[in-house]
């Protein structure tokens, strides 16, 4: 399906066809030439390189695509972006307590990634969140200073509240938000027992309903957090059992990916109407937390689509600030020590997901034979008739009957009628017919409706040399949008509409959702691709949750994951590389024992030796390749 002429294509229109500048937030942008640059902020200010030159180095040391390729800078940058937005938001509005911002490790759980967290988020007390014991186990060792404070989310057993009291015995502002009543018993037992005063927190489920993916999520069917009812029973278990005095955090999560201020605020004001009223109760509190939700412009539109936010990362700070203090002021309570728990906005940007484009498949028709053989079923003949009389007024028509006729010759060649020739060569002229009617679609103001996606409908495929479910898993799962641009030919116009197939070899594992300049669309436009160029995309965006969720559907495994550091002169340092498992750590991974493995092959070479299907001597070379591929990557290998 070829379609316009490759002439007067300018970058600034690849630019505008990928939306780069509306969702790359200064961080990436192309360059005059057509390349893909990344700006990062170092010390001395703002440094530009291109992604390309990054590639380039990363093969030089003898890695290839696919790649997890992660910016340290604009990590930092996240950090302090948020950091200080909070703190100009408490300058302006007079608030008279603080900010705290945890990272919850579940949105990216790397050593390298937390581990840069907590050593960035220092001089901000910038803290950790854990909803499981292993999670806590990280929180405890990593978290830096004494000012920070680690968030517990989630189910507690006995060891996890243990370990939360040896925190807080070690001078770590530890809270345990009670996210069910039944915790609260368990939480008291062990801190008497242990000596030690617990730091509860409230999680209250909040009413004020949202919008975006979660939005059936949210309110009081959201499933974690006290209902009214149950938050009044914990007020009266701790008070009875004189610990009332313990509860210092009042906690709600909206959710995750919140596109409209209007909810946050509105969550905000009613977060506030519960913390005014437990301090009535006799509950001190003075903290106040709500959760994560700061969303990420996936989509670049600014809205209130469930892939944007139509606000700042300061209208979301000053948002809260605000609120929390208009709506305490009203009825006297001191100003909150605020947290927040960002976890996708703090680590999607600074990720990127790198691979090359393996193989293209088409669905264009070959050229058509001058003549139809002589003695060919009539019923490709009509095929060939109504292919030849398709005009505009008519293409719909035709449309039908090329179907139906279509759908005959099969009928035909499953009963043996017509052989496989003939039924090529139906399948070209259809290919032809329809090719030319899509294009003609494209072409009018209103085409009719069957044939306006026709085109889409058949797009190219173009397979990728990455797995979706390791590596996208938001995608397949829950139709998220990640920008896709081509890493190539950005000074070409892109004649091709694809979409992209992983190797997994799973019908699911395909990517046919991309962002556009009106809305998600199905097809993303790429150059034409002969096997053997060097043809890469990036997926832009994927800091967050993709390589925590991701699975080794196919036993495809984890990609290398190559960290890099731009200076203020705009050169790069390689500052971490994690090879990729290779299939000997896969296997490993379900249970396999590789040297188990590889002794059967040795069994079944024996055995065909003996029976003389191979050569002794070949028996060697057999068993060398299959080390081999136990040594390699699980991806496709140049
Ligand atoms: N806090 C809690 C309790 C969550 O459940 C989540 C994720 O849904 C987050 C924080 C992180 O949210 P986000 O990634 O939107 O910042």
């Amino acid at each position: 399906m070829s379609s316009t002429k490759p002439e007067s294509w300018r970058v600034e229109d690849s630019a505008s066809l990928y939306r780069i500048n509306e969702w790359g937030a200064g961080y990436f942008r192309l360059s005059d030439s057509g390349e893909v640059t990344i700006t990062a902020p170092t010390p001395e200010g703002p440094a530009t390189v291109q992604l390309n030159d990054i590639i380039a180095g990363i093969r030089e040391r003898g890695y290839d695509t696919p790649v997890q390729l992660r910016i340290d800078n604009l990590l930092e940058d996240r950090i302090a972006q948020l950091n200080n937005a909070f703190a100009s938001a408490i300058d302006a509005n007079n608030y008279q307590g603080q900010y705290r911002g945890v990272f919850p490790i579940k949105v990216n759980q790397q050593a390298q990634v937390v581990e840069q967290i907590a050593r960035v988020g220092e001089p901000y007390h910038h803290g950790l969140e854990a909803g499981s014991i292993a999670e806590l186990m990280i929180a405890l060792a990593l978290c830096r200073g004494t000012e920070s404070v680690i968030v517990c989310n989630g189910y507690k057993d006995r060891d996890f509240i243990d370990l939360g009291l040896h925190a807080i015995q070690l001078g770590v502002r530890c809270f345990f938000v009670a996210e069910t009543l039944h915790e609260l018993p368990l939480i008291i037992e062990r801190s008497r027992r242990m000596g030690v005063e617990p730091l509860v927190g409230f999680r209250v489920k909040l009413s004020t309903k949202v919008q975006g993916h979660w939005e059936a999520d949210s309110g009081e069917r959201s499933i974690f957090g006290l209902s009214i009812i149950q938050m009044m029973e914990a007020v009266k278990l701790l008070r009875r059992e004189n610990m009332l005095h313990c509860v210092k955090l009042l906690h709600c999560h909206l959710g995750s990916q919140l596109p409209d201020i209007g909810n946050i605020c509105d969550g905000v004001r009613e977060a506030c109407r519960y913390y005014t009223d437990l301090i009535a109760e006799g509950c001190p509190l003075g903290w106040l937390d709500m959760g994560g939700g700061l969303a990420v412009d996936y989509d670049g539109s600014n809205s209130t689509g469930g892939y944007s936010k139509n606000y700042t990362v300061e209208q979301y700070c000053d948002s809260i600030v605000r609120t929390t203090a208009e709506m305490l002021d009203e009825v006297g309570i001191a100003h909150p020590m605020l947290v927040t728990e960002s976890g996708r906005a703090t680590v999607a940007y600074s990720s990127i997901l790198l691979f090359n484009i393996l193989d293209v498949s088409h669905f264009d028709a070959l050229a058509l034979p001058q003549q139809l053989p002589d003695d060919v079923h009539s019923q490709v003949v009509a095929l060939s008739v109504c292919a030849e009389r398709m005009q505009e007024a008519t293409m719909e028509r035709s449309h039908d009957s090329a179907v139906t006729l279509r759908n005959s010759i099969r009928s035909l060649f499953a009963e043996g009628s017509i052989k496989l020739p003939e039924l090529a060569l139906a399948e070209n002229i259809y290919y032809d017919l329809m090719q030319r009617i899509a294009d003609m679609a494209a072409t009018m103001d209103k085409p009719p409706e069957k044939l306006a996606n026709l085109k889409q409908a058949r797009a190219d495929i173009y397979y990728g040399n990455f797995s979706l479910f390791q590596s996208l898993p938001d995608n397949w799962a829950l139709q998220q949008l990640f920008p896709v641009v081509p890493l190539n030919r950005l000074n070409e116009r892109p004649t091709r509409e694809a979409i992209i197939a992983d190797i997994t070899c799973d019908c699911d594992g395909k990517m046919d959702r991309f962002i556009g300049n009106t809305g998600p669309r199905s097809t993303l436009p790429l150059h034409e691709f002969t096997p053997g160029d060097d043809y890469c995309l990036g997926v832009f965006l994927v800091g967050a949750y993709q390589e925590t969720l991701g699975s080794l559907h196919n036993l495809f495994g984890d990609n290398h994951v190559i960290s890099v550091r731009i200076n203020p002169d705009a050169s790069f340092d390689f500052v971490h590389e994690i090879k990729a498992d290779d299939a000997d750590e896969v296997l490993r991974t379900v249970e396999y024992d590789p040297q188990y493995l590889l002794n059967e092959l040795r069994n079944k070479a024996e055995t065909a030796a003996q029976n003389g299907l191979i050569e002794v001597a070949d028996r060697p070379q057999i068993l060398e390749d299959y080390a081999k591929c136990l040594r390699g990557y699980t991806y496709f290998e140049r």
